[in-house]
């Protein structure tokens, strides 16, 4: 594909990255037959190829308008075009130049900026969700049914930290959403890290990984909250910190990018890269740890009750870990069921089921239907993000696979 970019773009440092991609792809279509958006709509627009074909024109000087706007808004920003396409165009950092580029050429409505800075505030302070989320638990009993579905769960208080020192220490994130909604998944990771002899360390001035500002257009935002987690891991990463670990593989998928995305900052591209570096999932750690040592985990109460796993497409695509989960869960005696279709997104996909309702809603009971079609007695997955998302409709519980791990792990002698 030739590119031209027009005057906007030829100065924007994302112009040899736009170049390399877009000439990369040959337009061979095969990526529409996994892109999630395009199943549903079934438009060439909401299609991986036809996106990249709107960024072409648009960072080439076609007319941009509201509707180019809206079929790049649609993107689930997923990636499951990536690993199918034979050219290997990187689809996740092109929408994310687009994104960039149409809300610079096609302004918002004040409404709707208003409502999108909103959520990322929100979102990422963990004192402002916690206030919204003890509101809407006290009133959910009153709320229509529509609103109520999208109040998660209140989580049940988590077991405690493990109080053991380690010399061995990986590093954790504060978070935002999760550290709100979901305490007990750093908590079991922690306490399966701490069976191995290894420590996992909540540092304190880490927040958001940067992912909800990243996917929402706001790229600056995002290197603010990119260089701050930095900034507050590296003296634990010079003291020795083995890695990063984190128990949602949406922030995961994020960090792992920071090298990319901080590439063109002189002070924190050297340290960016050795972040991504150092992160690991949940899986890769306990996986290899479990491969050298024992983890005692109490016998299941009933061997034969099945569980279905939905990987989340920041780990099967982002990360490119597919089928790793499935393997210790197998490990740990769970019986699986197959599940149809398992590269489709959910429709959670960080702030896209609060922006896109309408879609989110119909792609999570795609997912719903396949991951319930081999009738398991509970779903597991790896993000907060899918968790809270398929838990709106789901008749069994929707678990993430540490804690159900966790859960399993015999008390210690006191
Ligand atoms: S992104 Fe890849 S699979 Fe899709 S049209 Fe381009 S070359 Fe083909
Ligand atoms: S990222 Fe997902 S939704 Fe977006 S074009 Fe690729 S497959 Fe489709």
């Amino acid at each position: 594909m030739r590119v031209e970019f027009d005057q906007w773009m030829t100065g924007s440092a994302a112009a040899a990255d736009a170049e390399r991609i877009l000439s990369s792809c040959v337009h061979c279509g095969i990526c529409t037959s996994v892109c999630p958006t395009y199943d549903v709509l079934d438009h060439e627009l909401d299609s991986p190829r036809g996106r990249i074909y709107l960024i072409r024109d648009m960072l080439q000087g076609a007319p941009v308008s509201e509707r180019t706007r809206d079929h790049l808004d649609r993107c689930l920003g997923c990636r499951a075009c990536e690993p199918a396409c034979p050219s290997g165009v990187e689809y996740g950092q092109l929408i994310d130049i687009g994104r960039e580029q149409v809300e610079l050429r096609v302004p918002r409505t004040a409404f709707d900026r208003t409502r999108r800075a909103l959520l990322r505030r929100a979102l990422q302070s963990r004192r402002l969700l916690g206030a919204a989320l003890q509101l809407g638990w006290a009133l959910r009993r009153w709320l229509p049914a529509r609103l109520r579905a999208q109040i998660p769960v209140r989580p049940a208080p988590p077991p405690a930290w493990p109080q053991t020192r380690h010399s061995r220490q990986v590093l954790a994130l504060g978070g935002c959403v999760q550290g709100a909604v979901a305490p007990g998944y750093d908590v079991a990771l922690a306490r399966i890290l701490d069976r191995f002899g290894v420590a996992l360390v909540q540092v304190g001035g880490t927040g958001c990984c940067g992912a909800i500002s990243q996917h929402l257009g706001a790229a600056a935002e995002a290197a603010q909250a990119m260089r701050r987690n930095i900034d507050a891991w590296w003296p634990l990463i010079e003291a020795g910190a083995e890695a990063i670990v984190l128990s949602s593989s949406g922030c995961g998928s994020m960090v792992e990018d920071y090298a990319h995305l901080l590439k063109d900052d002189p002070d924190y591209a050297a340290k960016a890269r050795r972040v991504s570096t150092l992160l690991r999932d949940p899986v890769e750690l306990v996986g290899a740890l479990w491969s050298s040592a024992d983890l005692a985990l109490a016998p299941l109460a009933d061997e034969q009750q099945p569980l279905a796993f939905h990987p989340p497409c920041s780990l099967q695509h982002g990360m490119r870990l597919k089928g790793r989960v499935e393997l210790l869960l197998q490990r740990a005696g769970y019986r699986l069921t197959p599940v149809k279709d398992g590269h489709l997104c959910c429709g959670s996909a960080g702030t896209y089921s609060i922006l896109q309702p309408a879609l989110a809603g119909e792609l999570g009971q795609r997912k719903l239907a396949r991951l319930m079609a081999g009738q398991p007695q509970a779903i597991a997955s790896a993000n907060v993000g899918c968790i809270l998302h398929l838990q709106k409709n789901s008749p069994v519980p929707v678990r993430h696979w540490l804690e159900l791990l966790a859960e399993r792990l015999p008390q210690e002698p006191a």
